[in-house]
């Protein structure tokens, strides 16, 4: 049970873009990296997901939540563990929020696929074969790509689709592209 340091962009970019490695067998020490994983997102209110190299640990775990909502801040289920996930179909691309645990403070809009269907382990070690649609699509989608080094700032098209969120006076959040003000 440890709640490990999340790698923050740009200080930590080299060990962020790093591909991680397929993961041989799930063992004891596969599924403590899937805890640390699950104590580290717990530590961040609404965190939906995180991927093991985010932690320094370079092998092909992430951890999502599903029945998240695209930006509201509805109940959501456990985080739950992906083991080697492999991407089999991928359709329905749509533009929709993103944003990062090691981006804090910044979000953007990106193009995932909404429909995704992903092979790999689950926590015990057992083969899947699962479809996901929707804003968990997406979810799944990011966290994959994070064991590519691929980061969602790469698939934002325009700056301008970049932002960060305040309050209002009402307490509202409201959307400050990080392009205002230049
Ligand atoms: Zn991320």
């Amino acid at each position: 049970m440890t709640v490990r340091k999340i790698l923050l962009y740009t200080e930590h970019e080299k060990e962020l873009r790093k591909k991680s490695s397929y993961v041989r067998r799930v063992d004891h020490k596969v599924r403590g990296l899937i805890a640390d994983l699950k104590d580290t997102l717990n530590a961040h209110s609404n965190a939906i997901g995180l991927a093991a190299p985010q932690i320094n640990s370079h092998q092909r775990v992430v951890i999502v939540c599903l029945g998240a909502g695209s930006e509201e801040d509805d109940e959501h289920g456990p985080p739950i563990a992906l083991v080697n996930p492999k991407i089999v179909e991928a359709g329905d691309e749509r533009r929709d929020f993103d944003g990062c645990l090691s981006f804090p403070g910044l979000y953007g809009e990106t193009i995932r696929p909404h429909h995704l269907r992903v092979t790999g382990l689950d926590e015990a070690g057992k083969p899947f074969d699962r479809v996901y649609e929707g804003f968990d699509a997406v979810v799944v989608h990011h966290e994959i790509d994070h064991l590519d080094g691929v980061l969602f700032i790469d698939r934002v098209k325009d700056i301008n689709d970049l932002y960060t969120v305040r309050q209002d006076e009402h307490g509202e959040p409201v959307r400050v592209p990080i392009t205002s003000g230049k």
